[in-house]
């Protein structure tokens, strides 16, 4: 089953009006993107959308966690997710780009994919830092490595340059997709 079909949402059929709809997310969502930051994930997406004649408000409510890399250790480190946001999905035959917030369909579409809002909102909701909380982190993976300080860290960042790292991964991806809809922005 493709990916895209679990995050599709045929309104078609729908009625105007409100109506609540779930389903979940998990590994396949970040396999579909090739991203390995992320280990594994699970979770749920709530989708409260309403329908009127010329566009579909969804409110969506992204609850579960995701497994990364600690920043600290290395080692497996579970990160809450929590995202709550509004998509307006608006239809016109000249489809524009979508922007993070509207989304442009064919009136024709009849069905809403919303796989690139539900991983794009789940990257953009975690903390810039993910590390265990103290004392957690894997003893035998910290004594391999020597803890520096906040400072020795940044000036070891400025020496790594463009080569970056494992743990500035994620980081990394978050700015261009901020710079992607920047740029979408401005055509
Ligand atoms: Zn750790």
């Amino acid at each position: 089953m493709d990916v895209a079909e679990l995050y599709t949402i045929p309104y078609k059929s729908l009625e105007n009006g409100e109506h609540t709809l779930e389903f979940r997310f998990d590994d396949s969502l970040f396999a579909a993107y090739e991203n390995t930051d992320i280990r594994h994930a699970q979770g749920r997406v709530g989708v409260t959308l309403l329908r009127s004649a010329s566009m579909l408000e969804l409110k969506v409510s992204i609850r579960g966690s995701v497994v990364v890399a600690c920043d600290r250790c290395l080692d497996d480190c579970t990160v809450p997710v929590e995202f709550d946001g509004t998509l307006v999905v608006k239809f016109s035959d000249e489809v524009s780009d979508y922007d993070g917030e509207v989304m442009w369909l064919s009136p024709s579409a009849g069905s809403v994919d919303l796989t690139q809002y539900v991983y794009e909102s789940i990257l953009l909701s975690l903390p810039y830092q993910r590390v265990h909380p103290d004392g957690e982190c894997d003893p035998e993976m910290l004594g391999r490595f020597r803890i520096v300080t906040g400072e020795e860290f940044d000036r070891l960042e400025q020496q790594a340059g463009s080569q970056g790292g494992a743990m500035r991964g994620l980081a990394d991806l978050r700015r261009r997709m901020e710079e992607s809809h920047g740029g979408e922005n401005e055509e």
